[in-house]
């Protein structure tokens, strides 16, 4: 798992040759990062606090997001994986920037990680798929365009792969990119057909 943000003030201070209680002292402004979410299917929301101290990951609060995200469709002893931590950190960015906005909602996940069985029931998914990685989260937010959605995530630098679709956005940890998903058009009848 990549930690690259959190990683890097303890690894500055290792050069520096600090003690663990002097990194502490000189990391300012130690935020607490919580992320509101929900899956579509649940009725519940979830606050997970992920990180208490600014660097390092808090694992109970991070094991609710990756029960959040899990594969809904198969037993949780095959979807109930490992997210990738940057793709949380990107999702838990773009609440903020969402917040600073004055909208304070959660993200709806409508799909996270997906066992090889369910990315290929899955309607236009890739075949090698993000989400096979647990890198990938396709979410909405209540009362949020997707188009404003979209912008909103891809105005954070720590955003990788996006993909914008009719009622959802895909976001995920791999290199920066975006795309936009099959338009809805409309279908000729076969009254045309000869
Ligand atoms: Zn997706």
């Amino acid at each position: 798992m990549r930690r690259p943000e959190f990683l890097t003030a303890l690894a500055g201070a290792a050069v520096a040759g600090m003690s663990p209680r002097a990194v502490a002292a000189a990391t300012p402004n130690p935020t607490k990062r919580v992320l509101w979410l929900r899956h579509e299917g649940d009725a519940q929301d979830t606050l997970a606090p992920f990180c208490v101290d600014g660097r390092t990951v808090y694992w109970p609060g991070y094991r609710s997001i990756c029960w959040v995200m899990r594969d809904h469709n198969v037993a949780a002893v095959q979807g109930f994986v490992r997210i990738d931590i940057v793709l949380i950190e990107a999702l838990w960015e773009a609440q903020q920037t969402l917040a600073l906005m004055g909208m304070r909602r959660p993200l709806v996940i409508t799909s996270g990680f997906r066992t090889l069985q369910t990315n290929e029931a899955t309607e236009g998914a890739a075949r090698n798929s993000m989400h096979l990685y647990a890198k990938a989260a396709d979410m909405y937010v209540d009362g949020v365009s997707t188009r404003q959605l979209f912008d909103v995530i891809w105005s954070r630098s720590i955003s990788g792969g996006m993909g914008y679709y009719d009622d959802h956005v895909h976001l995920d940890s791999g290199s920066r990119r975006w795309w936009v998903g099959e338009l809805d058009v409309p279908v000729f009848s076969r009254q045309f057909d000869a």
